[in-house]
Parts: structure tokens; sequence; C-alpha cells
């Protein structure tokens, strides 16, 4: 995803010290008492300007939800949607690279990860930056309650093969793989603004469900 710089987010961000979390490595293993509840966490990877990880905070106010995006430029429009939303209590963003996640989760402290249209790094020697590489399979289930899952989704059919057959080699046990989601027009389906992109196109978009633990 491209953002024109704006020069403006750094302050603008600032001044939502209640969605925007500063230094979210001191909540490690704390992240029930900041939304003071022990509801269950799901986290988004790649959270984009913030479409999915709103709607999914508006409509499930009994899941707390974490949208993580490395670009201020970018994660300065889902802090806008939020702030549009009216600041679901259920939600808090970071502007932190995933390669991080094991600083700031505790071992078992997130429910679900979220990765939604991930950028596909088709050249190979990009490989590691892809968000199903095993370098991340491993993160995600440092960070997982043991029947924790992993939901992705994308138009990408080279990303998905590859995430297919990774997620496999790595042992994790897949569900409902679908190879067009909007076939059945799932009422629970809430689009990001990739998803609302190519699926207007005509373009399918592929999903699947995966755990590490049988
Ligand atoms: N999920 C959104 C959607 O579907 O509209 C955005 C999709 S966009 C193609 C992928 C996003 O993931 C970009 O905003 C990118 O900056 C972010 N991203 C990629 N790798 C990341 C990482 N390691 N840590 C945090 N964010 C990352």
């Amino acid at each position: 995803m491209r953002a024109r710089h704006k020069p403006w987010a750094e302050s603008f961000i600032n001044e939502y010290p209640d969605v925007v979390i500063q230094e979210p490595e001191q909540l490690k293993g704390c992240w029930a008492e900041e939304f003071s509840n022990s509801h269950p966490i799901h986290i988004e990877v790649g959270t984009g300007k913030g479409r999915f990880i709103t709607g999914m905070a508006e409509a499930n106010p009994d899941i707390n939800y974490i949208g993580i995006e490395m670009f201020r430029d970018i994660i300065v429009t889902a802090v806008q949607r939020a702030d549009e939303a009216g600041k679901p209590a259920n939600l808090r963003l970071l502007n932190v690279n995933a390669e991080r996640l094991e600083d700031i989760f505790a071992p078992g402290e997130v429910g679900r990860v979220y990765l939604n249209f991930s950028d596909p790094w088709p050249k190979a020697r990009h490989a590691k930056r892809r968000l199903t590489h095993d370098n991340f399979l491993t993160r995600y289930e440092r960070i997982l309650l043991p029947e924790g899952e992993v939901h992705f989704k994308t138009d990408n059919r080279g990303l998905f093969e590859y995430s297919l057959m990774n997620m496999t080699d790595y042992g994790m046990r897949l569900a409902d793989v679908s190879l067009d989601l909007h076939a059945d027009k799932p009422e629970w389906n809430i689009m990001t603004e990739y998803e609302e992109k190519f699926s207007s196109k005509g373009q399918p978009i592929y999903r699947l469900e995966a755990a590490f633990r049988n």
C-alpha cells in the first residue's frame, strides 16, 4: 500500500494516545488491564487504513481488537476512522512492525490473528517479508492461545498458494478454504479497503482459516 507523505501524521496520531498505544511493549502480558476486561484479543497484522478492524470492533463489542500497521502515513487514516466511529472502547492501534509481536504480546495472550490482503512480495529474495513466511508463523504460534487461529484473505493467487503450502508444511491444520469468498455473500464478512477495490472489479477473494494444533 502506498501513501502520500503526511507531515502532520505524527502530531495527529499523538492526539490519540487512547487509540494508538505509544509503547506497546510495556503492556506485554497486561493487555486485559488496558482494555479493563478479559475478553479475547484478536489482532490484525497489516491493518492499512483500518476499515476491517474498526468494523470488527463495532460489530463485536465482546472482543478486543488491535490493529498493527508499520507505516505512520497509512495508520493515520485508521486513526481517523476509529475517531469517526466514536473510538470504540475495544479497539487499539499500534504503529509498529509485526517483527516485534513477541515483544508486545505474552505467550497465549492473543486469540486470533487476521491477515488481510498482505503484501505478496513475489520475488523469492523477498519471501521472508511475506506475513505467512515461517518467521512470522513462528511469532503467531508463540503469542496465540493453543486453540488460536490465523484467518487469512487475499486477492493474490500466488500468495494464497504459497501460504497454503507453507502453512501445511509448517504443520498447521487448514479449514474453510475458499477460492471465492464472495460467491456465498457471507453476512459475517467485513470487507477491507483492498477487498472492496478488488472484489468490485470482479476478482475472486481467497480465504482460509488455520490453526497450529489439531
Ligand atoms: N489489510 C489492509 C486491506 O486489506 O485493505 C491493507 C492491505 S496492504 C496491501 C498491506 C499492509 O500491511 C500495508 O499497509 C503494509 O504497510 C502492512 N504491513 C506489511 N508488512 C507489515 C509488517 N511486517 N508489520 C506491520 N505492517 C505491515
